[in-house]
């Protein structure tokens, strides 16, 4: 079985000194990378030179809503740039979105909407955080034409407000949250949704499984998670963890065996 970690924040400093030995871990449990997104530009350079497409470790870059406040419009071009050079190891657009619970989503649109627009004009999936704001998300993809390929990270949310996204193009990222028995409506909405519009995220350190302290997620918990969805759904394992990687190729525009190499 081949499994990946769609999103996680691998380069956060939770994870200096002990990646190497967290790799061989994921090697031992058969997931073969993980996405990096970026939050802000000060991070940017950190995912570059993390970054080992051979070894299956990809990177997005973009502004979190969260940390919209330290960037100006200079930023936007420097991202620009950097997303027309086209590196081998940068696959998509974000993190971005909106928040509202933590900041102004007024003041998070238009940095979400210009990242939408590279996402289209550079034809790179966009990685989106919505909290609390999923109709507005779905709303400000429309307002734009959106397209493409996307990824709704971290979803928690009702099953039409996923329908919504899926119609918009949108995968829906499945992660730790299932593994909480009192997540009942998320447990559903995943068990209940077509197998080729999911895919598997730890977005780690943050959202840890069940059983694991606040803050010490781990791409690790990836096999934890399949597990969960798996019985949730009643679905055959090798068969659900082969649609998964399917998914994960498809969004970030890659073979499975070149996403998530052995
Ligand atoms: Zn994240």
């Amino acid at each position: 079985m081949r499994l990946f970690d769609a999103h996680c924040h691998f380069d956060f400093p939770e994870f200096d000194g002990r990646r190497n030995e967290v790799l061989a871990d994921l090697n031992a449990l058969g997931v073969r990378g993980l996405v990096m997104p970026g939050v802000r530009r000060a991070d940017w350079g950190r995912l570059v030179s993390l970054s080992k497409p051979e070894a299956g470790l990809w990177y997005c870059l973009g502004i979190h809503p969260w940390f919209v406040g330290e960037h100006d419009e200079g930023d936007l071009s420097a991202l620009e740039a950097a997303l027309e050079r086209k590196e081998r190891g940068c696959l998509g657009v974000g993190e971005c979105g909106l928040d509202a619970l933590r900041g102004s989503v007024d003041e998070q649109k238009p940095w979400f909407a210009a990242q939408v627009q590279m996402a289209s004009r550079f034809d790179l999936p966009l990685v989106i955080h919505s909290v609390k704001a999923h109709d507005q998300v779905a709303a400000l993809l429309r307002a734009e034409r959106w397209q493409g390929r996307a990824l709704i990270h971290g979803f928690s949310g009702s099953y039409q407000q996923a329908c919504h996204f899926i119609e918009l193009g949108c995968y829906i990222g499945v992660g730790g949250v299932i593994t909480h028995e009192r997540a009942k409506k998320t447990r559903d909405v995943v068990s209940r949704l077509p197998a080729d519009v999911l895919v598997l995220e730890t977005d780690a350190p943050d959202m840890s499984p069940a059983g694991v302290p606040k803050g010490q997620n781990s791409p690790v918990y990836i096999p934890a998670i399949f597990g969960q969805l798996a019985e949730l759904r009643g679905e055959d394992k090798a068969w659900l963890a082969g649609v998964l990687m399917e998914n994960a190729g498809k969004l970030y525009g890659l073979a499975p065996t070149v996403l998530a190499p052995d």
